[in-house]
């Protein structure tokens, strides 16, 4: 199923999709447990389920459109691929494409990737320098796609209408849906809503929430993506620092406390990043619905 479609439907029925986020088998992840992951995951029946792409050559990449079918065959739950194109040429999208179709995957996240510390810049591909140049060629090929959004601006990005400009290509390129990164204070969230409407962002974005698991966690998120911790995290994170259970029972706590907030403030859609935790999929699920 497109996931284009099921926001319209979820607009009819004035529902909300809620949609988990896992990533596929890395490093001693093997992937029969992936599916165990996913099958744990799809108990909690989301609206859709999206598996992240490795940008760094981690080897995984395969798996993704491998996870994304399982899911979408014997879940019966729609999916989405991640893809990103920071180290892909022409050709290599190419047969990116034919491994998705073979795949049977329908909806595509297109992402630019970030750029490997170790790769000088005269060293990159020029072929696909944005999220925004792939677009075409996915929704060309036949694929639903949908792209990343920036409550807070992108990390690279420090002009927040520049971030949301860079938005609107990407919607003008094809894609049908936005999901965002993750944020810790819903007043980002709204203002962000707002001004993408002012700058003419008119498809859905889905509200991207991570709960927090640890400090280690925390501090290695907010250096990579340029998040804003608030003090009641900051405050929490102090509370349990030597309590790693009621740590995380805390940021799952906090997570739920902003889906209700952002459900009541009527977004578009609510994507979980699970972390491959049922645990977390089970929360954030009942504080959704
Ligand atoms: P782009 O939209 O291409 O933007 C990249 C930068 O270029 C931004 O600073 C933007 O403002 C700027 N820019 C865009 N267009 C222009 C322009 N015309 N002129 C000048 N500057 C421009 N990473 C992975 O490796 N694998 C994943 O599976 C993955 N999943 C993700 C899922 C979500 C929901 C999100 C929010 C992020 C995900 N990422 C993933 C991280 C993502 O790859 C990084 O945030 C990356 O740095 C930017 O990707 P993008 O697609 O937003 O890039």
């Amino acid at each position: 199923m497109r996931i284009d479609t099921c926001f319209d439907d979820a607009a009819r029925t004035k529902s909300k999709p809620v949609s988990f986020e896992m990533f596929p088998p890395k490093g001693e992840m093997s992937f029969e447990h992936a599916q165990e992951v996913a099958r744990a995951l799809a108990v909690e029946q989301p609206d859709f389920m999206s598996v992240t792409y490795s940008a760094g050559g981690s080897g995984n990449q395969g798996a993704t459109a491998a996870i994304a079918q399982f899911i979408a065959q014997e879940t019966h739950i729609p999916s989405m691929a991640h893809l990103t194109c920071i180290s892909l040429f022409k050709d290599d999208l190419a047969v990116k494409i034919a491994e998705l179709k073979a795949a049977g995957v329908a909806n595509v996240l297109a992402l630019r990737g970030d750029v490997p510390l170790h790769e000088a810049s005269s060293s990159r591909p020029a072929d696909f320098r944005y999220a925004k140049d792939i677009i075409p060629h996915l929704v060309e090929a036949g694929f639903c796609v949908g792209a990343a959004a920036y409550p807070e601006g992108h990390i690279a990005c420090d002009d927040l209408a520049r971030s949301i400009a860079h938005l609107k290509e990407k919607q003008d390129a094809g894609a049908s849906f936005f999901v965002t990164q993750l944020f810790f204070d819903n007043i980002y969230f709204y203002r962000f809503q707002e001004l993408a409407t002012q700058a003419g962002i008119t498809v859905p974005i889905s509200a991207g929430i991570m709960p927090f698991m640890s400090k280690q966690q925390i501090s290695r998120m907010i250096f990579l993506c340029g998040a804003s911790l608030p003090a009641p995290v900051i405050k929490l994170l102090a509370r349990w620092e030597d309590d790693p259970a009621s740590l995380r029972a805390a940021g799952i706590e906090y997570a739920c406390q902003q889906i209700e907030d952002l459900r009541a403030h009527g977004v578009d859609g609510l994507h979980i990043y699970t972390m491959n935790r049922a645990d977390v999929a089970r929360a954030c699920m009942s504080a959704a619905r």
